[in-house]
């Protein structure tokens, strides 16, 4: 057959009619068709994303979430499962069928308070690398309220557009973590009397965003690109979680369960009080005695508190995760063929420090570099291939070192 004569199998138009005719086994198909096709394909996936969603919710059941935040975020076993929960009904309700009944589940974001360095951000992270969704996090500190200088809460989710390569649809399914709340907390009982730019008015910008519309957002953020083009995100589906150390929070609370004590009606058996770890007891109110306006209390329903790191947690945050600090170093060691091992004593000398020098979790890593520097410069160089860490070296590489105690500033 000559080539003019050749037509396309699904509208007949010859080839010289079409721009491009590609051949199949025994059919062809011209450009036009080929374009009709995919509109067709678009059409019929749409439901797509929920199927992914449905297939991703199947997999991960609370008990699953929690066993896998398990692998990397060590005690915290009440935030971890309130969180797993959350999440959990987070997903259920991106794919609750709107047209049943009229019960609509709310947003279940989330408040962590909890001292820095226990976990508050992991959590977060481990959730996100988990369900594979773009996960933003910013530094509450550094928002203001429009017009003024610092960021707008916009650019919060311009972070998040970034995280999620500028695909719409999966920032709107993301996660944000807004790091220290508590730092646009209320300063004062009144708020006439100073303009409030980073306290309140943030926490009045912020509602907006939690509690789910569409946002006009700045895709590179800042008043810097005044020209560029908005693009409108809706945060109905993006899942919020907040932390903050809430410093002080304890008198709040103390105060609030020793009236508790003393009423009539008492309610609290005063002796049966932890006082080592009050955060326990936390409930909605302490927050708003602490600053945070009900409507964002509100718009964060899920509230947890973090434990602080003993001894034997910050241990075992140095051997047990899955990217543990020393399995780290072990790999690094074993990429140059040289066998790492730490003993029992010196990982319990390494806690010791790191609590004594008040550094939590986050000084073990500055404490093991401390220590391992010189073996990380001089090993690849010489036949050693071995290398076991004892307490008296990590006591002698440790004062070597310029790491000292924080001391209060005053
Ligand atoms: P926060 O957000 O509460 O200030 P992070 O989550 O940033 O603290 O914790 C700082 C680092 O300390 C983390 O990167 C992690 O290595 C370690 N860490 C803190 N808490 C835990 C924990 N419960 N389990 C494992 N690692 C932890």
């Amino acid at each position: 057959m000559a080539k003019e004569d050749l037509e396309c199998s699904f509208c007949g138009r010859k080839k010289p009619e079409t721009s491009l005719l590609i051949a199949g086994l025994d059919a062809h198909i011209c450009d036009r068709c080929i374009e009709q096709a995919h509109g067709i394909v678009a059409e019929e996936t749409k439901g797509e994303i929920s199927d992914d969603l449905e297939q991703e919710l199947k997999l991960s059941k609370p008990k699953a979430i929690k066993e896998f935040l398990d692998n990397y975020v060590i005690g915290q076993d009440f935030s971890k499962k309130v969180i797993s929960v959350a999440v959990y009904n987070h997903y259920k309700r991106l794919l609750q069928k709107k047209d049943n009944d009229d019960i609509e589940i709310q947003k279940s974001n989330i408040i962590l308070v909890g001292q820095t360095g226990t976990g508050k951000t992991l959590i977060a992270k481990t959730i996100a690398k988990m369900l594979n969704v773009p996960l933003a996090i910013v530094d509450a500190t550094v928002l203001t309220e429009a017009g003024y200088v610092g960021e707008d809460v916009e650019a919060i989710l311009t972070k998040l557009l970034q995280a999620a390569d500028y695909n719409l649809e999966k920032a709107q399914r993301g996660i944000v973590f807004i790091d220290e709340i508590d730092k646009i907390a209320r300063k004062s009982d009144n708020p006439s009397i100073t303009r409030d730019v980073s306290g309140e008015g943030v926490q009045q910008a912020l509602l907006k965003l939690l509690e789910g519309s569409i946002v006009n957002v700045p895709p590179k953020g800042g008043r810097k690109h005044p020209d560029q083009k908005f693009i409108e995100v809706n945060t109905e589906n993006i899942l919020f979680i907040a932390g903050g150390a809430f410093d002080g929070i304890n008198r709040n609370i103390q105060k609030r369960l020793n009236m508790q004590a003393v009423g009539f009606s008492a309610s609290i058996n005063e002796d049966a009080i932890d006082q080592e770890n009050l955060l326990q007891y936390i409930i909605p109110k302490d927050l708003k005695d602490f600053g945070l306006i009900p409507e964002i209390i509100g718009r964060l329903p899920v509230l947890s508190y973090m434990n602080p790191l003993d001894a034997k947690t910050l241990r075992a945050i140095l051997t047990e995760p899955k990217n543990a600090i020393i399995k780290q170093y072990k790999k690094l060691f074993e990429m140059d063929d040289i066998k790492f091992s730490v003993t029992d004593e010196a990982l319990g000398f390494i806690v010791e420090k790191a609590t004594e020098y008040k550094l939590g979790a986050r000084g073990l890593r500055s404490l093991c570099e401390a220590i391992l520097t010189d073996a990380m410069f001089e090993l690849p160089d010489s036949d050693d291939n071995e290398l076991e860490i004892t307490k008296e070296y990590a006591e002698k590489k440790l004062n070597k070192s310029n790491i000292r105690p924080l001391k209060a500033v005053s």
